[in-house]
């Protein structure tokens, strides 16, 4: 993938003419917008991974999947707590609240040039589970556009609970809130915009328009009692996002040759180095790669785009060797914060 934002290919293009015919002699390499063009932080990461769609082919659909974070639990700088932002057109559905959701969000729309993305279009978000990596951005996503001057509400869809935790975080803020209303904060125009829509769902159609219908789809995740995977059928692309998941049947029947299949995964290579009681926990909430090469070859993914990735100790390249060497033969993408699929 070769994503060139602007402020990098803009310092090339603003070096004098004799400046970079002299470098290009030197090096051969100072051509704007040649391959060497070193690009943002998430294209040099995704250039290091198996590439098969360029950023400007993916931007090129109606339907495009933006990952705002590939994170977990560990706190990787690196990489958000997990969000996925489907855009279509100029509506963004938010998949999973992790932390830092909204600046990642923020930087998409800057520099992407995806304004559906921008702090006060953040207007949906569905939630896959209630483990806390996927949560722990709801209060953010929930209060931060609001202060931004957001119109609407936040629709809030997720499993029984997400009610009760948006209850909790509404009044976790009350002070804040009432200052925002109350105090000098010119607030009028949006002053309930902070209050939550909030739909419980327990699986089936949870949106639809004549554009775009999503559907959450219960899967295995341990022992909560509902988590889910969720399929995004829009114009141009059908998209399924994994969410936490042990291997599930349900996402191969929801996928069905869908365009684009982005599941978690852990390492198999590392997972024999972890201790046994994390061995046991992990193969019953979590899908390794094997797994996974069996579920994306029998869902007949168009293709597939790994997330939410447990690394412990290996990288991108390593978990794509894996895919390899277990059986997937498909168009694959190692997910980076910003990637765009
Ligand atoms: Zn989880
Ligand atoms: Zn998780």
């Amino acid at each position: 993938m070769r994503i060139r934002l602007e402020p990098a290919t803009r310092s090339i293009r603003r070096s004098p003419l004799w400046v970079c015919l002299l470098i290009t002699l030197a090096l051969a390499s100072c051509i704007p917008g040649s391959d060497e063009d070193p690009g943002t932080t998430a294209s040099s990461a995704a250039a290091s991974t198996d590439l098969n769609v360029s950023f400007s082919e993916a931007m090129a659909h109606r339907t495009r999947v933006v990952i705002l974070g590939t994170g977990t639990p560990n706190a990787d700088p690196e990489r958000s707590g997990p969000a996925v932002a489907v855009v279509v057109d100029d509506q963004a559905f938010i998949f999973d609240a992790g932390p830092g959701v909204v600046r990642r969000a923020a930087k998409a729309a800057r520099d992407l040039d995806i304004p559906a993305l921008q702090a006060q279009n953040l207007n949906q978000v569905f939630i896959t589970h209630l483990h806390s990596d996927h949560t722990l951005g709801l209060p953010d996503i929930l209060l931060s556009p609001w202060v931004l001057d957001r119109p609407d509400r936040l629709k809030v869809v997720g499993p029984p609970g997400i009610d009760a935790m948006m209850g909790h975080i509404v009044m976790a803020y009350d002070a804040d809130i009432d200052r925002r209303i109350n105090g000098l904060e010119p607030r009028d125009a949006n002053r309930d915009s902070y209050i939550p829509d909030v739909v419980e769902t327990e699986g089936g159609v949870v949106y639809e328009d004549s554009d775009v219908r999503i559907e959450a789809i219960p899967v295995t995740h341990g022992d909560w009692s509902f988590s889910f995977a969720y399929k995004v059928t829009g114009p141009d692309r059908t998209i399924v996002i994994s969410g936490d998941a042990a291997p599930s049947e349900p996402i191969v029947e929801a996928c069905d040759g869908c365009d684009l299949l982005v599941h978690e995964i852990y390492s198999g290579e590392r997972f024999v180095t972890r201790p046994p009681e994390w061995q046991a926990y992990h193969s019953v909430f979590h899908t390794s790669p094997e797994q996974l090469a069996d579920i994306a070859t029998r869902a007949g993914a168009q293709k597939l785009v790994l997330y939410h990735q447990l690394y412990w100790g290996t990288d991108d390249e390593g978990l794509v060797s894996e895919m390899r060497a277990a059986g997937w033969t498909g168009p694959l993408q190692s997910a980076v914060d910003l990637g765009v699929y």
